[in-house]
């Protein structure tokens, strides 16, 4: 310790002088007291830290009850922050699992309201006045647009895979290709989660290549099921095979073996119609006659969190009635969005444009050019010399483990402020309320419109405004 800085420590004011003083000046009876009074400590505590070990003298207005009320204050105004916010998505990944995958239609946002705030017949069948079931709920819908015998929902895709091989393969063997063992996102291995069914996993052909005879081969008696797996988020090229979801179906009847699609992100679309590329769709695997098909309700359906499961009546009734399905249900506020976005997609040029996530990725390119041409405008009329913004020409992603080949063009817009790094810019944006998510290249922050919404572009220029202002009085002071 400085021996300077020894009578401070007796200067140091105490919780109640805190408490009293920032009652009168800074509103403290609008904080709890239960979050108050243990920061007030920490903020004393860490204080007198600073006095024992500083080896410089320290001024004493450092340790003024304004000081530390203006700190404490701070700190619990961060706390009270609720801890799941809105962000601005400026990565141009419109099914981003970091910042939320897909974003609600309007559409689907008015019956989640109602659903919650009201009692409804979630299992309660009006026709008959008796118990129902919630997979009643959305079934039909779901008949109607995939051309399913019968569906069922659950908590996420996971879950349905989770639950078929629970009900279709415990102890016994499952059937996959080498090139379809994935894994998404980490904590998702196909390889895993069959382990944790029980189901043994029996692999087949090679990474790149897997014939029918593979399969075939590898049939016996402990045999339960043929899976197939969208490879969602990789792509293998060059010299490859795999077996089609009609082959391995016209296998399963000949050994009257079920067979079951994993699709992984999903789509009721076929995007090749829009200028993208060809992803097989829900109403594909349906027609190819699979028993059992699973997808994300928040990947490229751009719904709610879900885990949706069409096939069979045979199969689908099976899993119905499996214990487990209980443990993994789906809840209200969910199917009350599931079946709003569903309706959606009954036409199917409104669902394009009412569906956030499909209508970001068939956004046009002269429309995001025009979009960056106007931000780069508005930033620039800030009138601040620092700020440069330029316009690049680059792609966007689907994101969510889909389209993994899919680069949209786009155009971005890279900006530099001189006097801080690309990286403390980063950062000072990610810490700005709402945070502004982008990404870094070539030592620019780049932000992509592909993804912004419709009040983001205003928020931005306000962000920048505040940036640049911080800087011009000398007050940027690097956050931890
Ligand atoms: C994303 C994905 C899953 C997991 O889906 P969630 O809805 O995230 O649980 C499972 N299988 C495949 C092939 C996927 O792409």
């Amino acid at each position: 310790m400085n021996p300077n800085n020894q009578p401070l420590l007796k200067q140091l004011p105490g919780v109640d002088r805190i408490l009293a003083h920032g009652t009168a000046e800074y509103q403290f009876d609008t904080i709890p007291r239960s979050i108050l009074v243990p920061l007030i400590r920490q903020e004393i505590d860490d204080l007198r830290n600073r006095i024992l070990t500083s080896a410089d003298p320290l001024p004493e207005t450092f340790f003024s009850p304004d000081a530390i009320a203006t700190a404490v204050k701070q700190r619990a105004e961060q706390k009270m922050r609720p801890q799941l916010r809105r962000v601005i998505n400026a990565t141009g990944v419109v099914v981003h699992t970091n910042l939320g995958r897909s974003l609600l239609s309007p559409a689907a946002l008015a019956p989640l309201t109602t659903i919650s705030a009201c009692y409804s017949n979630l299992e309660f069948d009006l026709q008959q006045g008796r118990r129902g079931s919630r997979y009643t709920v959305v079934e039909g819908i779901l008949q109607e647009l995939s051309g399913a015998e019968a569906a069922m929902v659950v908590n996420n895709n996971a879950a349905a895979v989770l639950l078929c091989l629970d009900t279709l393969a415990k102890g016994r063997e499952v059937i996959v290709s080498r090139g379809e063992l994935v894994e998404i996102g980490g904590s998702f291995r196909i390889p895993d989660v069959m382990e944790k069914t029980g189901a043994i996993l029996k692999e087949v052909g090679t990474t790149n290549r897997t014939h029918p005879r593979d399969y075939e081969r590898a049939i016996t008696q402990d045999t339960a099921l043929l899976l197939k797996v969208h490879q969602s988020n990789y792509h293998i090229m060059g010299f490859t095979a795999s077996v089609t979801l009609a082959e391995l179906v016209k296998m399963g009847r000949h050994y009257h073996l079920p067979v079951m699609e994993d699709l992984g992100s999903g789509t009721l679309v076929d995007f090749s119609r829009y200028g993208l590329v060809k992803e097989p769709t829900i109403q594909d695997s349906i027609a190819a006659g699979a028993d059992l098909v699973t997808f994300s309700g928040d990947k490229l359906l751009g719904g709610p969190q879900a885990g949706i499961i069409l096939g069979k009546k045979e199969q689908v009734e099976k899993i119905r009635t499996n214990p487990l399905t209980r443990a993994l249900r789906i809840d209200k506020m969910t199917l009350a969005a599931l079946e709003a976005t569903l309706r959606l997609y009954r036409d199917e040029a409104t669902a394009i444009q009412k569906i956030p996530t499909l209508q970001m990725l068939t956004l046009s390119l002269p429309t995001i050019q025009s979009r960056a041409a106007a931000l780069k405008s508005s930033l620039e009329s800030i009138g601040n010399h620092a700020l440069t913004v330029a316009l690049l020409d680059l792609t966007s992603k689907a994101g969510g483990g889909a389209l993994p080949l899919l680069a949209l063009p786009t155009r971005c817009l890279g900006v530099t402020v001189s006097g801080i790094s690309a990286n403390a810019l980063e950062e000072w944006l990610r810490g700005y309320d709402p945070p502004i998510i982008g990404r870094i290249e070539n030592n620019q922050f780049l932000m992509d419109p592909r993804t912004l919404q419709e009040d983001e572009p205003e928020i931005i220029v306000r962000a920048f405004s505040a940036l640049t202002a911080q800087m011009d009085s000398g007050k940027l002071v690097k956050r931890r």
